[in-house]
């Protein structure tokens, strides 16, 4: 195979490889908007390794998906701006780098794939043709060359007759598929780590388990670093090690995968997991997070969980905000009953 290699090593020049493969520390982006200043995310911290799934959880508008878009560099500016904190990949601040050495780096280190996987593929191509776009451009391949690489990907995935689909356009494949090329596109240039928005969103339950599935064994073998985005506490049980619980741009709770299920420390993941249907209860009512998440550009002083909160006490009300308390390695929450809500 004649493959030229582009030579994208002078964006990755500091880079330390025993350094952690992502560390964002203090993340603060607001959106400038006519209707005042939507504070999205507000002071988050956290760190994933290679061969690591971290699954950052919460509902819509908690700043989950502003959080994967700051690190690939795809805010919209304006309004986003990113106002303070760093983005450090294998120890060099992404931030501190010119736009198109971020541009290299998500390119060919990080990859992520969106929820929707129809308005995330050009209608007017084949997958084949996006796909060789890829290895065309990044790696310098030859078209026959770049539409094998295509077919040995969409295999990958597990795309049956990959040979014959790689000629079909977006629209013939369904959900579950298109997702598929979504993931073998993600995985395209070999990327150190995966961040997957929502991935299984709008497909039924069978699929989902299925995408998801793929994911985790693409992740163990290729030993990747995947942040899993999702609003559904279903998902994550089977393939996340940490969860980090978001809510109104703050990280409220983080903890390994069994702790969370087993003892949730802060009462919104507790409220969340009780708010999964079980089979177990049927014909009984469904449990309901009442409220709203809160308005960003006017989120409550003190604890922003408080006007939904049923542990909420006077001094949530207040500021300051509650920080994350460590309650043991690996376990932070950021409630000023976390041991009310672990019953200790
Ligand atoms: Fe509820 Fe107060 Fe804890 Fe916030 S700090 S989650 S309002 S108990």
């Amino acid at each position: 195979m004649t493959e030229v290699s582009v030579d994208f090593s002078p964006a990755l020049r500091g880079t330390d490889q025993s350094a952690p493969l992502l560390q964002v520390e203090g993340l603060r982006v607001e959106f400038r908007t006519r209707a005042g200043v939507a504070k999205a995310i507000n002071g988050v911290s956290f760190e994933v390794n290679s061969g690591e799934t971290l699954a950052i959880l919460g509902e819509s508008g908690c700043g989950k998906s502003v959080t994967a878009q700051a690190i690939m560099g795809i805010l919209d500016t304006p309004p986003g701006f990113i106002t303070g904190g760093e983005i450090r990949y294998r120890g060099v601040d992404l931030l501190k780098r010119t736009a198109e050495e971020r541009r290299l780096v998500r390119a060919n280190k990080i990859a992520m794939i969106f929820q929707d996987a129809l308005s995330a593929l050009n209608p007017v191509f084949t997958v084949g043709f996006q796909m060789a776009e890829l290895f065309r451009k990044h790696r310098g391949m030859s078209r026959a060359d770049a539409k094998k690489r295509s077919i040995e990907l969409l295999d990958l995935v597990k795309i049956p007759a990959a040979r014959q689909r790689v000629n079909d356009f977006p629209h013939q494949f369904s959900g579950g598929m298109r997702q598929r090329v979504m993931i073998a596109m993600a995985l395209a240039l070999d990327p150190e780590l995966l961040i997957a928005d929502e991935p299984t969103t709008a497909l039924d339950v069978t699929v989902q388990a299925q995408i998801m599935g793929l994911l985790a064994e693409l992740q163990r073998e290729r030993n990747m670093g995947l942040i899993l985005i999702t609003h559904d506490m279903g998902v994550v049980a089977d393939v996340a090690d940490r969860i980090n619980v978001m809510y109104a741009g703050r990280i409220v709770e983080k903890a390994p995968v069994f702790d969370i299920y087993a003892k949730p420390s802060h009462p919104y993941t507790k409220a969340l997991l009780e708010s999964i249907p079980r089979v177990d209860l049927k014909g009984q009512q469904l449990n309901v997070i009442k409220g709203l998440p809160p308005n960003l550009t006017r989120i409550p002083a003190g604890c922003a969980f408080n006007p939904r909160c049923r542990y909420a006490q006077d001094v949530c009300k207040a500021d300051p905000v509650p920080p994350l308390h460590q309650i043991q390695p690996g376990v932070a929450s950021a409630c000023h009953f976390w041991k009310e809500v672990r019953g200790e």
